[in-house]
């Protein structure tokens, strides 16, 4: 079909879809302290550590072996093999290299394999809140997003009665995150396991698990991988994950997708004729961070567990405020449903949790994301990736806001 000189020049597929709301709050934060503003930023959906030393060093040493061309468009062989090892090691989960593909950081490989599976009017169920992505990239992809409400109740987690009730002859995915953004809710081996009964009776669903927060988790003992719980899943799941979160390597670009040689075949392929190989330096330090010592995470997650609590303790004690406990991930998900209705010192009313994060920023300068933008309210997600110091300093600030409210 032709189109007309007025017709958009942007194609519908794109014009369905919006920025990232953490991009955009992020870019907002850093625009109003250009302007001079005092601004507490607790939007940053990253770790605040240095990427640990042995793997800034191993990337060093592939470029100074000169290491700096393309690799086969699937990653490095060395790579791919560690990440079955890693699999195999952490998960129970047992791939071949040829099962796996090295794409530009996490949201890429769940935006490839979205792509090279939907077709026009396929659905993908995503549990709410969901990371932010997720429906757009679905969107993108020529999908439909099936967004399903889990309860705070429920510790923000997909039930296995509302799994059944959300799939439908369409259903094409279930996109499954757990520890989840950006509740922090982690999935039991009973949640799993309940689950996992329903896919077996829908045959047409495949499983995407986006397992980026894997490590990062409070209470101590391993989570199963829905995979390993119910392997007659193998053949119809794509495992997701990086090296972002994990080893603090955001902007290395590095993450990968394992399943059944005919989806990861079809993903190589699209990124054979699209981004190519991912960075071939930092497929080098990403292997120096699967194969290498994994003592720095205990630091790590210490730290974020002292974080959390503390910005806990602080969050709770605020009239009209209210968070559950956190079982992984770096975030608070904050249920402000007690603001809704109060007033500000204006005079204007607070209706939304839009509006609760807009007045937090523009009274106190505190910057976080409306739980709207994660498809439920009235909540705001608040990062804890921030040190101690600061995350004081901006419930301090949350307090004070929420104490001038009439
Ligand atoms: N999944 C979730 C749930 C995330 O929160 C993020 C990062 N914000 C990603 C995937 C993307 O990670 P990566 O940096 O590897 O693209």
């Amino acid at each position: 079909m032709s189109r007309s000189p007025s017709d958009s020049r942007i194609a519908a597929r794109v014009r369905r879809i919006k920025p990232s709301p953490s991009s955009a709050a992020a870019d907002r934060a850093n625009e109003l302290r250009r302007q001079g503003r005092d601004i507490v930023n607790l939007v940053v959906g990253e770790p605040d550590f240095d990427t640990p030393a042995h793997i800034r060093q191993a990337a060093c040493a592939a470029i100074e072996r000169g290491e700096t061309r393309y690799t086969m468009s699937a990653g490095t062989p060395a790579l791919r093999q560690a990440i079955c090892d890693k699999l195999l090691r952490e998960n129970g989960l047992g791939y071949k290299p040829g099962n796996v593909v090295v794409t530009c950081g996490a949201k890429h490989a769940i935006f490839n394999a979205l792509s090279a599976t939907l077709e026009p009017g396929d659905e993908v169920v995503i549990p709410a809140p969901y990371w932010v992505s997720y429906p757009d990239m679905v969107l993108a992809c020529d999908g439909t997003p099936v967004v399903v409400a889990c309860d705070e109740a429920d510790g923000f987690r997909l039930t296995a009665a509302a799994l059944e009730a959300a799939i439908t002859p369409n259903t094409r995915w279930l996109l499954l995150n757990s520890p989840t953004n950006p509740t922090g809710a982690a999935y039991s081996a009973a949640d799993l396991r309940a689950l996992a009964n329903v896919l077996l009776r829908h045959p047409q669903v495949l499983l995407m698990t986006d397992d980026i927060y894997e490590h990062i988790r409070f209470d101590g003992e391993a989570l199963p991988h829905i995979v390993a719980i119910e392997p007659q899943l193998h053949e119809r799941s794509v495992v997701i994950n990086g090296v972002s979160k994990t080893y603090a390597m955001t902007g290395w670009r590095i993450g990968y997708a394992a399943g059944p040689a005919d989806l990861i075949g079809a993903m190589e392929t699209l990124q054979s004729q699209s981004t190519s190989n991912a960075c071939t330096i930092s497929q080098a330090a990403a292997l120096a961070a699967l194969q290498g010592d994994h003592g720095f995470l205990k630091d790590f997650v210490e730290t974020y567990r002292q974080r959390r609590d503390r910005a806990l303790a602080l969050i709770n004690a605020i009239p009209g405020l209210g968070c559950r406990t956190p079982g992984g991930a770096f975030y608070l998900f904050v249920n402000c449903s007690g603001l809704i209705g109060r007033t500000t010192p204006s005079g204007k009313q607070i209706d939304s949790d839009v509006d609760v994060a807009l007045y937090l920023l523009d009274a106190e300068g505190v910057a976080m994301i409306p739980g709207s933008s994660y498809g439920v309210a009235p909540y705001f997600r608040m990062s804890i990736a921030t040190s101690i110091e600061v995350i004081e300093e901006g419930c301090a600030r949350i307090g004070r806001a929420v104490a001038a409210l009439h």
